[in-house]
């Protein structure tokens, strides 16, 4: 790979890049001069991981393309931002396997949950295995596998956590399917299980596959680095099960080493967790939509008059009869593609940033009904450009705005 100076200079083409730069900015990985942003030109920074970023994506030829300085990139970024590309990049270069910290694995939005063990994950028993159902149940509906992590800490019970240098100690981190509960002997080999039987019984009876799993290398005392956490395991209502590991004390752990292992049946969980994310992602994509259908009729039945006393300046608004608001803005949505029927962009349903958010409108200001014939789904931002103003209007707003190219994307 070409190495790159100091500073390299990203020439900005896509709006969300230009909404992403200066996310990096703040974090000071981007700056710009005004001689440069004229020309729509960022200087950023040549951290490592955007050397890392450009080498692996100018690989797959998707979003970047060097000139042949070196000095230049050109973005052919379709929507993609800077960050979420250096993002990409620093996954890009460290696969599970190449991992040596926790923190080589975690993202901001990971949790961790304790449980305690009476050994390590391994391909021994390459399970997360668990006597009471409400165990999966807490698992499945709190647990998240793109980004959470479970933490096995070893058991003080002789009985149980055999090798003493296991006991009361942080053993593994892993990734589980919380997808179905499985029945333990069908996860681990017939050996192991056989084992643990003649010792223990029924004890786990029930497992979740492990979709990657990794050693503590040291094996660091438990309650030196999660205090709080490893002490609540402890409590009565927390026996046998797991429990979060609070916001403080996530610093401590992302120092601690690790080791990928292979597990022996992984192939079989990645195809079977496949399905699973699928399922998970459709079952997301379908409560966005609901709140933000929920928030928007909201929005109109509390703009519907006349219901107040005081003088308004506006005529109230008004619902046909029988309308089903819930179905109609749905209906909306469809025909509209998801896009804004003001500026074109796209709404992003799930976006926290409230100008961004997609909001009813009325097409002729002057017509009080929000009925079908006279409704629209637009962002805040433009509904609110609009005001009473035409949508002829609007689009000479539109154009003026867009001149100054500090648009933020939609
Ligand atoms: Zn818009």
């Amino acid at each position: 790979m070409q190495s790159l100076p100091k500073h390299v200079i990203l020439v900005a083409s896509g709006l969300l890049l230009l909404d992403c730069l200066i996310e990096l900015e703040e974090s000071g990985e981007a700056f710009w001069s005004s001689q440069l942003m004229q020309n729509r030109q960022y200087m950023i920074r040549a951290c490592s991981e955007l050397e890392t970023c450009i080498g692996h994506l100018s690989r797959t030829g998707d979003y970047f393309r060097l000139s042949g300085s070196g000095t230049t990139i050109t973005t052919r970024s379709k929507g993609m931002g800077a960050a979420t590309m250096i993002a990409e990049g620093r996954r890009a270069q460290l696969g599970p396997q190449d991992a040596r910290t926790i923190g080589d694995i975690v993202s901001a939005e990971s949790r961790f949950f304790l449980k305690s063990e009476w050994g390590p994950v391994s391909p021994y028993w390459p399970a997360l295995s668990f006597k009471k159902p409400q165990v999966g149940d807490f698992l499945r509906d709190n647990y998240d596998p793109s980004c959470d992590f479970i933490l096995y800490a070893g058991t003080s019970d002789p009985k149980k956590t055999k090798d003493k240098d296991w006991r009361k100690r942080l053993l593994s981190i892993l990734v589980i399917e919380p997808g179905e509960r499985i029945r333990t002997e069908e996860l681990v080999p017939p050996d192991s299980w056989k084992a643990v039987k003649k010792e223990h019984g029924q004890e786990w009876p029930w497992s979740f596959a492990v979709r990657q799993g990794w050693d503590c290398i040291e094996h660091p005392w438990a309650h030196n680095v999660t205090p709080v956490a490893y002490r609540s395991l402890g409590f009565r209502n927390n026996m046998g099960g797991v429990v979060e590991v609070p916001e403080l004390e996530r610093q401590a752990l992302l120092s601690v080493a690790i080791r990928w292992i292979e597990l022996p049946n992984r192939k079989v969980v990645e195809t079977t967790s496949a399905h699973h994310d699928a399922l998970r992602k459709k079952n997301r994509e379908e409560r966005v939509l609901s709140d933000a259908l929920k928030r928007m009729a909201g929005l109109i039945t509390g703009r519907l008059g006349p219901g107040s006393i005081t003088t308004r300046i506006t005529p109230p608004r008004t619902l046909p009869d029988g309308t089903d608001l819930g179905a109609l803005l749905a209906a909306k949505l469809l025909i509209q593609k998801n896009l804004c029927a003001l500026c074109g962009r796209s709404m992003r349903l799930d976006t926290s940033k409230k100008l961004l958010q997609c909001s009813p409108d009325r097409i002729d200001s002057v017509n009080p009904s929000y009925g079908a014939e006279n409704l629209q789904i637009t962002h805040l931002a433009c509904n609110l450009a609009k005001n009473d103003g035409t949508a002829e209007e609007f689009n000479e707003w539109l154009s003026l705005a867009s001149d100054t190219q500090r648009c933020i994307e939609f």
